[in-house]
């Protein structure tokens, strides 16, 4: 399978949405404007960035509202987690585990979008070490293309 496009950031939206709604959430316009962010997921923010960018428009947001919301999300499936060194990053347009790109010279953490291979190497993980895969983590650290010049 080869995603080489964001998915729909209106059907991201509804969708998590909808999952929070399902789960008693108060759907207040602070987490509304959240779910707006991660339904893109731009340069997959972690919470203290996505804080940085609500508190502008919503100044008594909390950074616990944001990070409870994320914890739901991600229990959900509803956005893949990008675990660095005691800091975790945001997909919340593409919720399944797919390759990152991560710069060292400007931190940005760029997509690999084709989920293909990943698939193929859990499929031999779990066939060489009997190993049931339940999530998996593929980082790639260099420099990007805006840092090369
Ligand atoms: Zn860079
Ligand atoms: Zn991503």
């Amino acid at each position: 399978m080869i995603i080489n496009t964001l998915l729909d950031p209106e059907f991201r939206y509804q969708t998590m949405l909808n999952k929070l709604r399902d789960r008693g959430c108060r759907m207040t316009s602070h987490r509304l404007a959240l779910l707006r962010i991660m339904s893109v997921s731009e340069g997959h923010p972690n919470a203290t960035q996505l804080y940085e960018k609500l508190r502008e428009p919503f100044p008594t947001i909390s950074l616990a509202t944001i990070y409870k919301t994320l914890l739901i999300l991600k229990e959900d499936g509803q956005v893949f987690e990008i675990d660095l060194h005691n800091d975790s990053h945001y997909d919340g347009n593409k919720p399944y585990p797919h390759p990152h790109l991560i710069c060292s010279k400007c931190g940005a953490i760029l997509d690999g979008d084709d989920v293909s291979f990943l698939n193929a190497i859990n499929h031999e993980i779990q066939e060489k070490y009997k190993f049931q895969v339940a999530q998996s983590q593929l980082l790639f650290y260099g420099v990007c293309q805006n840092c090369q010049d």
